[in-house]
């Protein structure tokens, strides 16, 4: 049996993950799940899959989640704290995929045991990515990518030197808009940015395909989680996404990741890490699939690829602030308080000024400074809203 803990259970990677538990609940020990809102989901799953926790992040939601598993025998608890608690339980394998900032402090906990941690919270990396690979050095615990283009690369590494590594190059599906014309994405609107051609994912990074933040925060992340130079790494603008990542070597082989878009994949891998599993995910028909295409991102429509370059470039804080004055700008485009191409407006404006005056570049990254970083950037995204107009 292998004991298992889901950091934000009720989400779109959560849900996957569950399924394939759900699937062989004989071989699975479920210490905790933890969720935000979604307490019937959260309630159902932690009774299904006989949890010994279940947490919501918000304190006022405790009476609810209790009433609804009353008599269950699954332990209830609820808010911040009580989330990081259950990132001290002892579980076998870890998956951290809150949404947010807010997943940093349960997988820095998870890896301050030791834990095996499977990332899909890459706000982890982005905001202390150095921090991360130190604590996992530290306690000897193991962390295994789940973000798909990362799993990809991981895979691709399997028994190579990182000597020979030349470059690693990530895909995007290019998001929503991808074939609209530049003039138009002021325009767009938040129905319009939550659609993804391709994958089935949660609202906020869908709208952050659309707006390529997500990619930037990949590339942020591959050069932290791979320690690869950030020259050496690419995005390719690929529409059917099935390739997931390639890595070049130092002969000029290229090793692809092809698979269906489906987070099961990677998740699975992770699960069965070091081995192979048998998943439910769809074989792929290339005879019918055909062709596949690849085009460079054009920086004119993708700005968040640049920004996440200077922020890679800066290190230090920067990405604290970058990933913070993202949610922010995510917060308020969702809100409808700004438009679409407002979020990199703003995001450039709260870097441009917190690297000039917030010494971000020199700083130490401890838990303690990311924190203060992301909430005064937050501050900041606030401000340069109204400053904006
Ligand atoms: P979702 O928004 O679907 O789910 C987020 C989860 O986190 C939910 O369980 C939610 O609870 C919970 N949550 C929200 N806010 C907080 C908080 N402040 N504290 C604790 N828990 C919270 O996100 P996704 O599943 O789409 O993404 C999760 C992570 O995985 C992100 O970092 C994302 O970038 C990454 N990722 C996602 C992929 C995908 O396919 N979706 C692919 C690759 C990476 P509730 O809903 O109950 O309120
Ligand atoms: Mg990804």
């Amino acid at each position: 049996m292998k004991s298992v803990t889901i950091f934000g259970a009720t989400g779109s990677v959560g849900q996957s993950a569950i399924d394939l538990i759900a699937r062989a609940p004989d071989e699975y020990d479920v210490v905790a799940l933890t969720g935000g809102r979604n307490l019937a989901l959260l309630a159902a799953d932690a009774l299904r899959l006989k949890a010994k926790v279940a947490v919501t992040c918000h304190a006022e939601l405790y009476s609810d989640l209790k009433d609804l598993l009353a008599g269950t025998g699954v332990e209830v608890a609820a808010g911040t704290l009580a989330v990081t608690e259950a990132a001290h339980l002892p579980a076998d394998w870890t998956l951290s995929a809150i949404i947010g900032a807010a997943g940093l402090v349960p997988s820095f906990t998870a890896l301050s045991h030791g834990r095996t941690l499977a990332l899909a919270n890459k706000e982890s990396l982005v905001t202390a990515g150095p921090l991360l690979m130190q604590a996992a050095k530290d306690h000897r615990a193991t962390i295994l990518p789940v973000d798909s283009e990362h799993s990809a690369v991981f895979q691709a590494l399997v028994g190579e030197d990182m000597a020979a590594v030349e470059r690693v190059i990530i895909t995007a599906s290019g998001g929503a808009f991808r074939d609209w014309p530049i003039e138009k994405l002021a325009g767009a609107t938040l129905t319009e940015a939550s659609s993804h051609p391709n994958w089935n994912m949660g609202q906020r990074i869908t709208i952050d395909s659309a707006s390529m933040f997500n990619k930037g925060m990949e590339l942020i992340e591959t050069k932290e989680f791979f320690g690869v130079d950030p020259k050496m790494i690419e995005v390719l603008v690929h529409r059917e996404s099935l390739v997931h990542a390639l890595v070049g070597f130092t002969d000029g082989a290229l090793m692809a990741h092809v698979g269906p878009p489906d987070m099961r994949h990677a998740i699975g891998y992770a699960l069965h890490w070091p081995n192979r599993g048998v998943l439910p995910v769809e074989r792929l028909d290339l005879a019918k699939i055909g062709q596949l295409s690849f085009e460079a991102a054009d920086p004119a429509r993708y700005p968040a690829l640049q920004i996440a370059a200077d922020v890679m470039s800066s290190g230090g804080l920067a990405g604290a602030a970058f990933n913070a004055a993202k949610e922010r700008a995510l917060d308020l485009f969702i809100a409808g308080e700004i438009g679409f191409v407002d979020m990199a407006r703003i995001v450039s404006r709260v870097l441009d000024k917190m690297l000039a005056s917030d010494g971000l570049q020199n700083a130490l990254i401890t838990l303690d400074n990311v924190l203060e970083i992301d909430a005064l950037a937050r501050k900041r995204a606030d401000e340069a809203k109204t400053e904006l107009g």
